[in-house]
């Protein structure tokens, strides 16, 4: 072993800085982050800089940069393990002991379980705002669009903000309407659920603007298999069956699961083939060692995965940490809130507020009118957020 923390994190993300900066400030001492990333990204932006509302430099910026003051960043990837021993492995090879664990990796995306579809992606004919590294595609081929057919896809199972899947497509028809192609670009989604989102108060409004749009919806469906070479999407749906879609460009979010690395590991429920950190959902204390935590996109917990929840989750898991370290029973409490914030247009934006089994927690007690289009709550998420984000948010701020 080369180095002993108090705290060590793992995964400098949202999740991982956010919390380091508000132990730091709760007094902590000895917190390093390990996070083998030389950019840091906000992932919100993404879906603006695909339906052309930002651009790419404005949601990276250098990790040095961001980590917050008074803790330390060691620049690697966790490889693995070793809860009974309080140690991890780094893919240096060197090993971390700690006092205290903070896992947060994030999630991972399933690229290749969908038979096709790296090759169309290779051929520039599909593309993603789940990846840093595809938002220049997908914002061209967005915007150069004319006419034709374009396939967007929302996949089943656990996902980051899965709604955020729809924002691009919203911002795109928009585009296009504003410049006088909609009426020749067919638009066809595909939503793993029976309606858009699951809350009736968001649904109407968001059915409203697929109807406006007149964007075709396959319900209960998923992305099966992508022929790159024929330019065809194979969809299946629970009522329909499959069918073969021919298009001009295709807008995929992959599937996405718990990192690899993860679920070969002790942390996950024995048993649990989803592979997230096994964590009390209210606490975020590890079920079975006491001195592990996790929160944001890797953790096993019941909230929608977002950002947005982790403004709370960051709070509850610092002050549950600082009371163990105490000697103190960890008695702060997560709600499950979780946010989706749909940019319907490229001035308006629905913002859903909701716990756990997605009943309504707006921000603002019995005011729901964020939850209808609005144009402040657009400006919010495109223009203060992000500058909440890389001055507050990451420092353990807000
Ligand atoms: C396109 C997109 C749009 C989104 N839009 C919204 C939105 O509008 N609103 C909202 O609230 N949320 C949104 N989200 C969700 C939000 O970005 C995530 O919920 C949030 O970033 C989760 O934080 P995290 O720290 O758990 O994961 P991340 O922020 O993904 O960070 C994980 C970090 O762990 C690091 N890591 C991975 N493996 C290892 C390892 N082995 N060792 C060490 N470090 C490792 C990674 O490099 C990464 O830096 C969006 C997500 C995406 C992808």
């Amino acid at each position: 072993m080369t180095s002993h923390h108090r705290v060590v994190v793992v995964g400098g993300g949202n999740a991982g800085l956010s919390v380091a900066g508000r132990l730091a400030r709760y007094g902590v001492d000895d917190v390093v982050v390990v996070e083998p990333r030389e950019h840091h990204r906000y992932q919100p932006l993404f879906s603006h800089v695909a339906g052309g509302t930002a651009r790419a430099s404005q949601a990276v910026r250098r990790q040095a940069d961001v980590i917050p003051r008074r803790v330390g960043w060691i620049q690697d990837a966790v490889a693995e393990f070793d809860p009974d021993s309080d140690t991890v492995r780094l893919s240096s090879g060197e090993e971390l002991g700690y006092d205290h664990l903070i896992v947060c990796p994030g999630i991972q995306e399933d690229w290749d379980s969908i038979p096709g579809l790296s090759e169309a992606i290779r051929t520039g004919a599909a593309a993603s705002h789940y990846a840093f590294e595809l938002l220049g595609t997908a914002s061209r081929r967005l915007r150069d669009l004319r006419a034709g057919t374009v396939v967007f896809t929302q996949p089943p199972g656990p996902a980051s903000c899965a709604g955020a899947a729809q924002k691009p497509m919203y911002l795109a028809c928009d585009y296009w309407r504003a410049t006088g192609v909609l009426a020749d670009i067919r638009v066809v989604f595909v939503v793993p659920t029976p309606t858009m989102f699951g809350m009736p108060a968001i649904d109407e409004e968001l059915e409203r603007k697929v109807e406006e749009y007149g964007i075709e919806v396959r319900r209960e469906a998923r992305l099966l298999e992508v022929d790159a070479p024929g330019s065809t999407a194979l969809i299946g749906s629970t009522a329909d069956g499959t069918e073969r879609i021919a298009y001009d460009y295709l807008h995929v979010v992959p599937p996405q699961s718990a990192p690899d690395f993860l679920k070969a590991s002790p942390l996950p429920a024995p048993g649990d083939p989803g592979g997230f950190v096994e964590v009390d959902p209210r606490t975020l204390r590890h079920a079975r060692y006491p001195n592990i935590w996790s929160l944001g996109d890797a953790a096993a917990t019941t909230n929608s995965k977002s950002g947005g929840a982790l403004r709370k989750q960051t709070k509850v898991l610092a002050r549950n940490l600082v009371a163990a370290l105490d000697g103190r029973e960890p008695v702060a409490r997560y709600d499950g809130y979780s946010v989706c914030p749909f940019t319907v247009s490229r001035r308006t934006m629905v913002f859903a507020e909701f716990d756990d089994e997605y009943r309504p927690q707006p921000t603002i007690p019995f005011w729901p009118g964020l939850a209808r289009e609005r144009r402040l709550t657009w400006l919010a998420d495109r223009y203060v957020l992000p500058w909440v984000y890389w001055h507050l948010i990451l420092q353990g701020r807000a």
